[in-house]
């Protein structure tokens, strides 16, 4: 692999401020995981380029890699078959959940891979960072009358105008952005007034994370950049303006948070024009 350009992340992404320290049990050089001394988010203190993200470190290029090291280095299988059961469990769910809440209108999904998830009905987007699998998902999307763009997804959402989804999936991509709080910002100012995304990424603080420790299958270096618990998202969901609702509270055992991000309904107030009230 070519040497992967990267540059530090200077301010937590969820309080703004800046000063963090290693959590060395879980740093994998040159990838310090890093907790925020002032909220506790944990994440990676240093992210590879987008540019790299592109085609070196292309997510199913990665997957490969990492389950490589797994097999090599897991002396847990038996907890390993249950997380693979678990996975699989938690696709059929999303499916389902993923069905009802995207009927009709215009669906973005950002980090859409190879294909789309996004039922028969709504019209769907795509924003995919690697090159080769926004090619292969272009034609299914376009067939539907949407289309796929290969670009980072902070700039490839600002291609949509204000208020122009009716949804947005995101799964299994929040992990993966270095500017989370970027691109929940310009999603909200996309979606209508009432619109939801729907989103997974791993639970920081599952009970798998604290039994399997630095063997967790949520830790990808340097894939996984954000280590998301339900308080910490919330936390910067609801100072961009979302409605935080966490869909999978009881799942004591699942490795992933799902969640419903909504923009209110009254999110642009009723501006009442100028001389109506004279006029009356
Ligand atoms: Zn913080």
């Amino acid at each position: 692999m070519a040497e992967i350009r990267s540059h530090e992340r200077p301010t937590c992404e969820v309080c703004q401020k800046t000063g963090a320290t290693v959590v060395a049990k879980y740093t994998r050089s040159p990838w310090p995981v890093v907790a925020c001394n002032h909220c506790g988010f944990v994440y990676l203190g240093r992210v590879p380029d987008y540019e790299d993200l592109s085609v070196n470190l292309a997510w199913e290029k990665q997957h490969a890699d990492e389950k490589e090291r797994r097999k090599k280095e897991n002396k847990l299988a038996r907890f390993d078959a249950l997380t693979r059961f678990r996975l699989k469990f938690g696709k059929v769910i999303d499916r389902a959940r993923h069905r009802r809440a995207a009927v009709s209108g215009r669906v973005l999904e950002i980090g859409c891979g190879g294909s789309t998830r996004i039922p028969a009905g709504p019209i769907p987007y795509g924003i995919e960072i690697s090159e080769g699998l926004a090619a292969k998902a272009r034609p299914i999307f376009e067939a539907r009358g949407g289309t796929v763009y290969h670009e980072p997804a902070t700039t490839g959402i600002e291609r949509f105008p204000e208020s122009f989804f009716d949804s947005i999936i995101m799964r299994s991509y929040l992990e993966h952005e270095a500017q989370p709080r970027v691109i929940l910002e310009r999603a909200f100012k996309r979606l209508k007034p009432g619109g939801k995304i729907l989103l997974r990424s791993p639970n920081y603080n599952s009970a798998n994370r604290h039994i399997m420790g630095a063997e967790w299958c949520g830790f990808r270096f340097p894939d996984h950049v954000n280590y998301f618990t339900p308080r910490s998202l919330k936390a910067l969901a609801e100072s961009i303006g979302y409605e935080f609702h966490w869909m999978n509270w009881m799942s004591l055992f699942d490795d992933n948070l799902i969640v419903q991000l909504k923009r209110p309904a009254s999110a642009v107030p009723e501006i009442e024009p100028p001389g109506t009230r004279a006029a009356a």
